[in-house]
């Protein structure tokens, strides 16, 4: 896919920040330092678009980036990291409650995953509530390029077990570092904000 434009349209934390035209979204979600910044900037070949993360935690908004004025990509914001205090994973829980709760605009969620390591239970709550919220889940397995191709199967079968995946669910492994993986990325995407 072309990306023609890209902008970040807002970062909102209440509902009366979201976009209200109505466009498509497409959600990026998973734990602090899984690669989801360098996965937003390698999809929209930015540099420094997303912030990769100093602070593991910090960004407690939702940004919404508006692709080719066409659909939204939507970065929500990253759990897991151990030392934030209780009443900021309470802000969290909220911030993404709010907007998972009722957003018919949501056409599907990407739920990032470290292809090296087995889903930690926040990611399998994480992957949980999508479902319960009734979404489309699409897994993406970061750092591909951490470990040689011959594994992915191996490592793609840990992901799906422990997540407890369903068969048509797909695992799409990416590397920001390599730039592999991003047209499939892409191509997913598109079938699921135009299905
Ligand atoms: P975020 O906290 O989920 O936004 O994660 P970041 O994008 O900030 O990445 C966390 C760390 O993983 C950084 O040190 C990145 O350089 C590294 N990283 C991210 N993507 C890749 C990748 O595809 N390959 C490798 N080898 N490292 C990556």
């Amino acid at each position: 896919m072309k990306i023609r434009s890209s902008e970040i349209t807002m970062s909102a934390i209440n509902r009366s920040q979201y976009p209200t035209d109505g466009m498509p979204e497409i959600a990026l979600v998973g734990r602090s330092n899984v690669g989801k910044s360098s996965t937003v900037n390698t999809l929209l070949n930015r540099r420094n678009f997303a912030r990769t993360s100093q602070t593991p935690g910090k960004t407690r908004t939702i940004n919404f980036y508006l692709i080719n004025k066409e659909f939204f990509f939507v970065d929500l914001p990253g759990y897991g990291y151990a030392k934030i205090a209780k009443s900021e994973k309470d802000k969290w829980g909220v911030i993404m409650e709010r907007y998972l709760q009722d957003r018919p605009e949501l056409c599907a969620i990407f739920l990032l995953v470290d292809i090296r390591h087995e889903p930690t239970n926040d990611d399998v709550m994480m992957y949980e509530w999508i479902k319960h919220f009734g979404y489309n889940c699409v897994v993406i397995a970061t750092k591909a390029d951490k470990i040689s191709r011959g594994q992915y199967q191996k490592h793609f079968s840990i992901i799906r077990k422990k997540l407890q995946l369903e068969k048509d669910e797909k695992i799409i492994p990416i590397s920001s570092l390599k730039k592999t993986g991003v047209e499939e990325v892409w191509d997913e995407i598109i079938r699921q904000y135009r299905e």
